[in-house]
């Protein structure tokens, strides 16, 4: 028996075992336990706090401005929740957990692209 599939955290559609992007719907890390933005702990979808670093697990997404679950995508609008440093030394790619870029201290600002097409 081969083909044994997963179903997509997103979607709910059945992907095939280690995809890392869905190719069903298009998102990143389908499969597999939702994990803290900051310390990639596994958190809950119910739950308020990261059990490991304590940071909320309820943001306001910079895309929409609408309150939502910090997980790796806004569920208001689909926005990918991360930012990109704007200083062009650094670009690091982070969740939008503080103002500043956690590698170089300049201040985030949401990305312009909101997904996929
Ligand atoms: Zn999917
Ligand atoms: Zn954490
Ligand atoms: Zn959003
Ligand atoms: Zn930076």
């Amino acid at each position: 028996m081969i083909g044994y599939k997963h179903p997509c955290r997103y979607c709910d559609e059945l992907i095939p075992p280690n995809s890392k992007v869905c190719p069903l719907c298009g998102r990143v890390n389908p499969l597999g336990s939702l994990r803290c933005p900051n310390c990639r702990d596994v958190v809950r979808r119910q739950w308020k706090n990261c059990s490991n670093c304590g940071i909320s697990l309820s943001i306001t997404c910079p895309y929409c401005d609408e309150p939502t679950y910090f997980g790796d995508y806004c569920y208001e609008c689909d926005a990918r929740l991360m930012v990109v440093c704007s200083n062009e030394e650094c670009e690091l790619e982070q969740p939008p957990i503080g103002e500043q870029c956690k590698e170089c201290g300049k201040a985030l600002e949401p990305l312009e692209d909101g997904g996929e097409s």
